[in-house]
């Protein structure tokens, strides 16, 4: 590991990289629970970990309602500046708060305020490029009066040209040492939830969604869990509700739904509503009248449910305040780690039939409680779905492994692709983007030889290898994952 305090240091990593040939792999703060943490593909690559040293607020302009930030900058750390200096603006924050507001962004994470897509509301970058030298994107490329930052930096994302930041997100092109991001003024708020009793209620929940989301009714990125999930952030282990080997059995889960506060249901929709009393009332009656054509379905306020209950979790985060609640759910089972399969779907209820379906069987196959988040917006969902497994247990390890190659391969077989994977079947997953032959690849390789002819830079993240690399036994595509396991490593001498 390397912590480096300044942009110099960074630089004087990267060219020494470049002398030794030695692969080095830049995080933030590293918090990438279920992506692959901090581990680089290669191993005996040298951790550039930014966020130790490098973690200053280095502007929040409140006119212009935008922050710039060194990578080590947490979600926690932030919103505290913000109280502290009495600002009325908001962060956006994903369900965990305790990663970097770089770092996600750079990964495309999301958040659920109306800012929720984190790297669509970034604003201009300074890079630490593989040869080492320094690049300011959008405005910033534009020196400012007297050798001044530029006055629009954070204010106009693509200024002139091709706009590039976007090869600078989930790729291996560049060192992100400085970022912009926007911040929400403040604004009235309310959460609610809506139940549907019937799992079968599925695909008109998300018929409904589509035009509320479309027409910009629905507030932010809501999210609809299957009622399991009731069950997990209460942070009782599974073995509190089940004791047997397998996915736990539908009659079991309603029996202990029963008894929570929402009940004997099969899917929750957590949403929030902005704006002011008048306005947020009206959404709600249209939001309401739109879902009561599903019958049975139920809406809740905040005020309706226990303190404990998860909806007074959403409330925090779907106004911009940093929480760690959502780490219950790893109570589930013991030395619980996890993996995430996030398919996107179109926003139809037809389409997401059919991942709901494939994702429903191979849990089944391989023995896994099925803990499903989607995210749902206008056009498409993140189906994200959380495969918590016991870290102990090599079979388990192997089960989550093969289901995950499996979801990926019948998922792509469909046309559904994943916006975000573990490093692990980072190969598998960029492989599934092959349309033209290959064209996307071949073109992310071109840039990837022009920007960095050593091959230095985290070689094999999000699928891409540098020359020095490629096709010499190092991608995954297969049961490599699995193999490894067993102590053979992964590599070309495995
Ligand atoms: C229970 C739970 C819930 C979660 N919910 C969410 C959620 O709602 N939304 C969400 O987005 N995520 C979620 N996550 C995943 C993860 O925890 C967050 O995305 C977290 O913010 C990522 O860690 P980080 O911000 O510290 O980024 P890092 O780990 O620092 O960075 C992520 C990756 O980006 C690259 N990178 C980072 N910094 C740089 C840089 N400066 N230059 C070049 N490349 C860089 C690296 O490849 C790194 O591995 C959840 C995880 C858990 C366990």
């Amino acid at each position: 590991m390397v912590y480096p305090g300044t942009v110099q240091e960074v630089q004087a990593t990267v060219r020494w990289a470049n002398k030794h040939l030695i692969p080095i792999y830049p995080i933030s703060m590293g918090r990438n629970v279920g992506y692959g943490g901090t581990a680089p593909r290669v191993p005996g690559s040298v951790v550039v970990d930014l966020g130790r040293r490098m973690n200053r607020i280095l502007d929040i302009d409140p006119e212009n309602a935008s922050c710039l930030l060194e990578p080590g900058v947490s979600y926690f750390a932030l919103y505290e500046e913000i109280q502290r200096r009495g600002i009325p603006l908001w962060i956006d924050t994903p369900d965990v708060g305790g990663g970097s507001v770089l770092g996600n962004a750079i990964d495309r994470g999301v958040g659920y305020t109306p800012y929720g897509d984190h790297f669509a509301n970034h604003c201009g970058m300074e890079i630490v490029l593989p040869s080492g030298e320094l690049l300011r994107t959008g405005m910033g490329a534009l020196p400012g009066k007297d050798g001044a930052d530029n006055p629009t930096w954070q204010s106009f994302q693509p200024a002139y040209g091709p706009y590039t930041d976007g090869i600078f997100s989930q790729s291996n092109f560049g060192i992100v040492v400085r970022m912009g991001m926007w911040l929400m003024p403040e604004v009235g708020h309310q959460s609610y939830l809506i139940t549907f009793p019937r799992d079968d209620d599925f695909s008109d929940i998300v018929e409904i969604i589509r035009p509320l989301a479309q027409q910009r009714v629905l507030g932010n990125i809501p999210q609809l869990r299957h009622v399991i999930q009731e069950l997990a952030t209460t942070a009782r282990p599974r073995s509190d509700f089940y004791s047997g080997t397998g996915p736990m059995p539908r009659e079991v889960i309603r029996e202990h739904a029963a008894g929570l506060p929402v009940g004997d249901v099969a899917w929750v929709f957590y949403g929030t509503q902005y704006g002011d009393p008048g306005s947020i009332s009206k959404q709600l009656d249209m939001i309401k009248a739109a879902f009561s054509r599903i019958p049975g379905s139920r809406f809740f306020l905040p005020s309706d449910l226990p303190e404990s209950h998860y909806l007074h979790s959403r409330v925090s985060v779907c106004s911009g305040v940093p929480i760690l609640r959502e780490l219950d759910w790893l109570n589930w089972v013991p030395n619980a780690a996890h993996l995430f399969f996030n398919p996107i779907v179109p926003t139809r209820g037809w389409d997401a039939r059919i991942v709901h379906d494939i994702i429903v069987r191979l849990h089944a196959k391989y023995g896994f409680d099925l803990l499903p988040t989607l995210c749902v917006a206008g056009r498409e969902m993140h189906y994200i779905v959380n495969i918590v497994y016991d870290r102990s247990s090599v079979g388990e390890k192997r089960r989550a492994a093969a289901l995950m190659r499996e979801m990926i391969a019948e998922a792509a077989a469909e046309g559904f692709g994943e916006y975000r994977t573990h490093i692990l079947f980072a190969d598998m997953v960029a492989g599934t983007y092959n349309w033209g032959d290959n064209a996307l690849m071949r073109f992310n390789e071109t840039i990837k030889d022009a920007l960095d002819p050593n091959g230095i830079l985290a070689p094999g993240r999000n699928g891409i290898w540098p020359r020095r690399f490629r096709g010499k036994g190092w991608e995954i595509r297969g049961r490599e994952v699995e193999e490894a396991l067993d102590g053979k490593g992964i590599g070309p001498a495995s």
